[in-house]
């Protein structure tokens, strides 16, 4: 079965922070595994 970008990314489950599980807004310039708050503390 050939599927579209377009088509494949749509039936992505919604990326989840790895460390809190809070769903995370994609970016198209950041792939990261956890939200912002998560990651604000990394930092
Ligand atoms: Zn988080």
């Amino acid at each position: 079965m050939i599927m579209s970008s377009t088509e494949f990314f749509r039936n992505l489950p919604p990326k989840e922070c790895a460390k809190c599980g809070d769903t995370i807004e994609e970016m198209a310039d950041c792939y990261s595994h956890e939200c912002d708050d998560c990651e604000g503390e990394i930092h």
